[in-house]
């Protein structure tokens, strides 16, 4: 596993010196994070490697995983989907399962720490221990929450502002709330399977053994089955472009233990390939960490089709490689890509068709949005800058009123 050093000669050795200056203002405090999943998805992803690092640099940071039913996870992703836009209704046995949940979580779960870091609408009930425990609370939101349907943000809103700060991932969720609100964006590690270098070879051992060929460039969307992650458009998409430009297209997935929705996606986006042997639809296991690098660094052109879209890490992940990445312009994507800069941004099916046909035929042009993300992306993105930023949340949170931090 790396350590804080490793990184120094992607980030510089001033920034890991900064952090273990910020590491010795809060050398012992205790923090746990809690999410709903221990894998798949990106806050999994993201807690994988920031709990470590936070301990190398002393604080005793700790993760926790609530538990739930099939019918509370039900309720919980429906919940997702409405704070992203889609309508619903939340009935009384429904707000019922989410109070049991809550309580028996409560029971489980060990919430004793100095800041409980709270991710994501399923356990933000959990600030009902607060009465009991003397600590500080931070509600961290990584989805979009700019257009809720009705009722959902209502749903969650009693509980978020209990919290002592709230954390969003782009300006433009933030919402109107009576607690500090702060923004984080959110991060990939460059040392980790996912993202760490890869020779040539090692990448074509990969491909080979899942299947794909390299006679013919190669378009990737990486992302769980979810239907915000548009898998049907991104097949529509290739197909215009193929009766262009010849190209495969891999659908890369996985499902989280937290979406039951994935399944049924997934079936949906084998249905729409049609067998068609240009299609590689790939359910991966979420410890397929190496795969999904050496799939992204043998693509010539990384899409990520969303509709919605809190941030999305495998933007970050495909820019660090270097590649060109055309994504929907929602959420918080266009953080990380500058139209024709650091990427293409798209609104349409057609528009994700047409680049792809571009960027397929111009390479001078890809490959320069390419190099421009990975100077964004190290430049914004990385864990060191994320680290960074939760560490300043701490100091902020435990040292109360005072502005300034002595390093
Ligand atoms: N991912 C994965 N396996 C998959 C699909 C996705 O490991 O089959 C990873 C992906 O590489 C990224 C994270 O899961 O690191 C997804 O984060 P993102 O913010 O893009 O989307 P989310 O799933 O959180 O909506």
């Amino acid at each position: 596993m790396p350590v804080l050093d490793d990184y120094a000669p992607i980030v510089g050795e001033g920034t890991v010196k900064e952090l273990k200056l910020l590491g010795d203002r809060l050398a012992g405090q205790r923090v746990v994070n809690v999410n709903s999943t221990r894998v798949g998805g990106g806050v999994a992803e993201i807690l994988t490697r920031l709990v470590p690092l936070l301990n190398e640099v002393g604080v005793k940071a700790r993760w926790e995983v609530m538990s739930g039913s099939e019918e509370f996870f039900e309720l919980t992703k429906k919940l997702h989907n409405a704070l992203h836009g889609r309508p619903a209704t939340f009935t009384a046995v429904e707000r019922e399962t989410y109070q049991r949940t809550t309580t028996a979580n409560l029971r489980a779960l060990d919430l004793e720490a100095d800041i409980c870091f709270i991710h994501d609408p399923q356990p933000a009930g959990l600030i009902a221990a607060r009465q009991s425990l003397d600590s500080r609370w931070i509600w961290r939101c990584h989805i979009d929450v700019s257009a809720p349907a009705p009722g959902a943000w209502e749903f969650i809103a009693p509980m978020v502002e209990k919290y002592d700060l709230s954390v969003f991932s782009a300006p433009q969720f933030a919402r109107s709330l009576p607690i500090p609100q702060a923004l984080v964006a959110p991060s990939i590690d460059p040392l980790s399977d996912k993202n760490r270098e890869l020779s040539k070879s090692e990448c074509e051992a990969i491909l080979t053994k899942l299947g794909i060929r390299s006679d013919k460039p190669i378009v990737t969307q990486v992302s769980r089955f979810d239907r915000w992650k548009d898998p049907l458009g991104v097949i529509q998409a290739w197909r215009l472009a193929r009766q262009r430009v010849d190209c495969q297209l891999i659908l890369a997935g996985g499902s989280a233990t937290d979406d039951p929705e994935g399944a049924e996606v997934l079936r949906e986006v084998r249905q729409q390939a049609n067998g068609d042997p240009d299609v590689h639809i790939l359910d991966l296991p979420p410890t397929a960490n190496l795969e999904i690098n050496a799939i992204q660094r043998a693509s010539s052109v990384v899409i990520q089709k969303s509709l919605k879209e809190g941030f999305g890490l495998t933007v970050s992940e495909a820019l660090w490689k270097a590649k060109p990445v055309i994504a929907g312009a929602v959420g918080g994507i266009p953080l990380q890509v500058s139209h024709k800069y650091s990427g293409i941004l798209t609104h349409t099916t057609e528009g994700v068709a047409f680049w792809i046909k571009q960027l397929l035929s111009a390479s001078d042009f890809a490959r320069r949005l390419g190099e421009n993300g990975r100077e964004h992306v190290r430049n914004n993105f990385l864990l060191t800058r994320h680290m960074r930023d939760h560490l300043l949340c701490f100091l902020y949170l435990l040292k109360g009123p005072e502005n300034i931090i002595r390093l």
